[in-house]
């Protein structure tokens, strides 16, 4: 059994991990338990690093997200999805699926933690939501996982994001540029073998250096 202070420090070193990823006082707060005050103190000693704006808090976006801003959602929760099936709770799963998600793709950045704090509690019914409101469901035609509003009942002919994706590919240079795909990445194996796919389709996104 866990002593308090195990919890405490996971707590602490949790909450390090997620003021680095950029995550806001109150994201830090809902999944550590850790007071806003205290969290300030410990990692925002500068009031003026604090991650400022509005924080992302409706489920409607990824309903009405571009392609690129879904599979990125969808890397996110499929990545997600699995490290729970392994045992890793939701703070820690929610990190490391960000952290994945963030070495497959290009930078800058398109989804903050703060969102990827949003999608995970739509998937979970916690901490913004009252209950589940996104599911990751395997789609029929490509293998890979991707989220769909819950009760969505995936089904052949349906194409999910990354069929969108495999389909746009060859002729969408912002699709191309968005994912430098690598393979020492650790995402699921489905969704890495779609991001080889595209390395194999795409000569430009060879080695190291990200796509502008
Ligand atoms: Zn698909």
């Amino acid at each position: 059994m866990p002593t308090r202070g195990d919890r405490h420090l996971r707590a602490i070193q949790l909450a390090k991990q997620l003021a680095a990823l950029g995550a806001r006082l109150k994201t830090i707060h809902l999944i550590t338990g850790m007071p806003p005050c205290q969290v300030q103190r410990l990692f925002f000693p500068d009031a003026r690093t604090i991650p400022r704006g509005r924080a992302p808090n409706s489920v409607e976006w990824y309903h009405s997200a571009n392609l690129i801003l879904r599979t990125d959602a969808c890397l996110i929760g499929a990545k997600y999805h699995q490290l729970r099936g392994q045992g890793l709770n939701v703070g820690e799963a929610m990190v490391c699926a960000y952290r994945a998600y963030r070495a497959v793709t290009a930078p800058p950045c398109r989804i903050s933690l703060d969102r990827a704090f949003n999608l995970v509690s739509c998937i979970e019914g916690i901490w913004l939501a009252r209950a589940p409101v996104l599911s990751v469901l395997t789609c029929p035609n490509c293998g890979c996982e991707f989220l769909a509003a819950v009760g969505t009942v995936a089904h052949l002919g349906a194409p999910c994001p990354f069929c969108k994706l495999l389909e746009r590919f060859h002729v969408d240079p912002r699709i191309q540029a968005s994912y430098p795909a690598r393979a020492s990445i650790d995402m699921s194996g489905r969704q890495l073998g779609i991001l080889a796919l595209f390395h194999k389709r795409c000569p430009r996104a060879k080695g190291d250096s990200p796509a502008k």
